[in-house]
């Protein structure tokens, strides 16, 4: 079995039914056939059911409260001792660190007026905005997650292909659109694999920031997504930067020269040998951000 995969499930569009959890795991929409959270802690969470297994989920529509998992009596479906941090709830945290969609599927088992009557029905991609500990209904330290779910719910890839694109677009940029989902489009693949390479270091600095449930890295495009300046989402164009420096990069403060070296701070740009950063795409940024440099 592959690691877990982020996004919209080709062929399965938001609002796809399904008639039992056998059938959400052979889709590939949620992979794990029991628990209600899929994904690893290292790689992050990539989908969640909903199937009203915890009294303190919290069920608005576009935002849930979702409760992690453990510490229940099997029988009983009490809480018992309190959730541990690790498996699917540090996964769920590694998701929200690294701002990774998580795939939300309603179960008939969910109390809430957003549920299906019956089965299961993919709801969409939700981002993890928060998570923290507290003590349950039950007296017992449990996770809990706060999910909003993504305000432009393409069809996967199929939208790249819907003819709606700027004819001046090159083939190779991110497609247009929303800021937010911009965000979340940059925190993919391409990204979290330069943020890998680097090994959640700053490019510029060199700091690792530690948080909770792991290391935590910003990747920046040196040439902007998005029209008109449609860089591509593509490692040549990604750099792994601390969020002091992401955002010094993206106003100008800082920017890197043809040679390397930081243009506004001390010190040079680390590159790995294994990663090929365009001069072009730098340059654009420095030519266009910091027009004194
Ligand atoms: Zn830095």
């Amino acid at each position: 079995m592959t690691g877990p995969i982020f996004g919209h499930i080709p062929g399965y569009p938001v609002g796809t039914r399904f008639e039992n959890r056998a059938e959400l795991a052979k889709a590939g929409v949620h992979r794990h056939i029991q628990a209600g959270i899929a994904g690893t802690a290292k790689e992050g969470a990539d989908s969640i059911v909903l199937s009203g297994g915890y009294e303190d989920d919290k069920d608005f529509g576009d935002e849930l409260v979702y409760t992690g998992y453990g510490g229940r009596d099997p029988v009983t479906k009490r809480q018992v001792s309190d959730q541990p941090f690790d498996l699917w709830n540090h996964a769920l945290a590694r998701s929200s660190l690294d701002g990774l969609p998580v795939r939300v599927i309603r179960g008939e088992g969910h109390r809430s007026p957003f549920s299906p009557h019956s089965g299961y029905r993919y709801d969409g991609l939700f981002m993890v905005e928060e998570y923290w500990q507290e003590t349950g209904r039950s007296g017992f330290g449990i996770w809990r997650y706060r999910l909003r779910k993504l305000p432009d719910q393409w069809i996967g890839e199929d939208a790249e292909h819907s003819g709606t694109r700027d004819p001046d677009t090159p083939p190779n940029a991110a497609p247009r659109r929303q800021t937010s989902v911009l965000r979340i489009v940059r925190d993919t693949r391409q990204a979290r694999g330069i943020k890998k390479l680097y090994n959640y270091r700053c490019q510029m600095c060199g700091i690792r920031l530690e948080a909770f449930a792991g290391p935590y890295a910003e990747a920046a495009h040196a040439r902007p997504l998005g029209a008109p300046h449609n860089g591509p989402d593509t490692p040549d164009n990604i750099l792994c930067l601390c969020p002091n420096h992401h955002v010094l990069f993206d106003h100008g403060g800082v920017s890197v020269g043809e040679d390397m070296s930081l243009i506004g701070v001390q010190g040079r740009l680390t590159v790995h040998p294994r990663h090929r950063v365009s001069k072009e795409h730098l340059r654009y940024r420095r030519e266009h951000y910091r027009v004194d440099a």
